[in-house]
């Protein structure tokens, strides 16, 4: 049973990204990032235990628990730790299934196709990147294309073990809609990531993670909870009206994408390539209505990965080239290079887990 659009509701029931503990990386930023999560605990292990707890098979915890964990030591504290109650919530719900295992197929010589079998897409991740990196190393370029998966993560975390590979990659994933159109006035797009990563000279990759909206959901409800408003021209209320209002945005209005019609057209480039290139659902066909608690769109995901190697003919490589921008960059006067808040973090020393954040996982355990 799957979750696509026209074929009823599923049945009940970052490789997974960077590892914890990778070395420093820091040098490139002067943003500070939060002080990291102490790994001294079994973090992973606890996230594990919880997600099988819930439903998952071993194998699929142990991926997303590294991913999670991964995400929190880097700083990306909104699809870290704070994520796992929504995955709680999701697998209690039954609307995913935390023991699909995703079937991939070698669909022609630079395409893969995995069908998450209405999991977790990183794990359809997992299993396809050898033979994706194998295309994209036999044809210069390769994409995977995933359908019936549903992702709660970082993004970057899915892109940027290809640039460590020496490899450049794209990935887009759209969600559940809660982004209006350019000029509409109801929600149809995800806030739909798009994240990249490309090798540099000095080992670091350059990343970029951002969504396709003027705000993540996960700040809109931060800033409702703390009673914020957006900044100006963030969404619309429920009668369409302009607002940055995170309260009216989230009661029956919508996010708009960033950029204007600029950035909605990024919105429907990655709709077109996560839904439409391999049969998964678009964000506003996701209806997950009769799974309350569900957190997670039933949606697709797309990675595009590019051997550089193709293109240098004899003339600088890639990683020299993207270095020598950066260098561009800052000599301009940038002072934040985009991805640096993970490279920071790294570099810093362990900060003891929060006992209250332990208290509250472990409450995440059945008694
Ligand atoms: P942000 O707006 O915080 O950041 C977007 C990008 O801009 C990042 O690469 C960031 O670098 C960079 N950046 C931030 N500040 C500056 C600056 N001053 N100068 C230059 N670059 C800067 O991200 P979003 O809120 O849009 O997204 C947050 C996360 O939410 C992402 O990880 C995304 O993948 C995730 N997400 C996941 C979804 C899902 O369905 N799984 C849906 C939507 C979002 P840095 O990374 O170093 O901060």
């Amino acid at each position: 049973m799957g979750c696509l659009a026209g074929q009823g509701q599923p049945a009940s029931p970052r490789h997974g990204g960077g590892q914890v503990g990778e070395p420093g990386l820091a040098g490139r930023n002067h943003r500070r990032g939060r002080p990291p999560l102490s790994q001294s605990a079994d973090l992973p292990g606890l996230l594990s235990s919880i997600l099988v707890a819930h439903g998952c098979s071993p194998h699929v915890a142990t991926i997303l628990a590294a991913n999670c964990a991964t995400a929190e030591r880097d700083g990306s504290t909104s699809h870290g730790l704070f994520r796992m109650r929504h995955y709680v919530s999701t697998l209690r719900s039954g609307w995913v299934d935390g023991r699909a295992e995703p079937v991939i197929a070698d669909a022609a010589p630079g395409f893969v196709r995995a069908d998450a079998k209405n999991g977790f897409a990183q794990i359809a991740l997992a299993e396809a990147a050898p033979l994706l990196v194998q295309k994209a190393r036999t044809n210069g370029i390769a994409v995977l294309a995933i359908r019936q998966s549903h992702h709660l993560g970082a993004l970057y975390l899915d892109v940027e073990p290809f640039a460590l590979q020496g490899l450049v990659a794209l990935t887009v994933v759209n969600s559940i809609a809660v982004v209006a159109p350019h000029a509409g006035s109801r929600a149809v797009y995800g806030t739909n990531p798009i994240a990249f990563a490309a090798p540099t000279a000095d080992g670091a990759p350059l990343v970029f993670d951002q969504a396709t909206s003027t705000a993540a959901l996960g700040d809109v409800r931060v800033a409702q909870q703390a009673g914020h408003d957006l900044p100006y021209g963030a969404g619309l209320d429920r009668a369409g009206q302009p607002t940055n209002d995170p309260a009216a945005i989230l009661d029956g209005g919508a996010l708009l994408p960033f950029g204007g019609y600029k950035g909605a057209a990024i919105s429907l480039m990655v709709e077109i390539l996560c839904a439409a290139l391999v049969g998964a659902n678009f964000s506003f066909e996701v209806d997950s209505s009769a799974y309350p608690g569900a957190k997670t769109g039933c949606t697709g995901q797309t990675i595009i990965v590019i051997d550089p190697a193709a293109g240098s003919d004899g003339l600088a490589p890639l990683p020299a080239r993207v270095s020598t921008l950066v260098a561009a960059l800052q000599d301009a006067g940038q002072t934040y290079i985009p991805g640096g808040r993970r490279l920071i973090a790294r570099s810093q020393p362990s900060a003891p887990i929060d006992p209250a954040v332990w208290t509250e996982l472990r409450s995440l355990l059945p008694a």
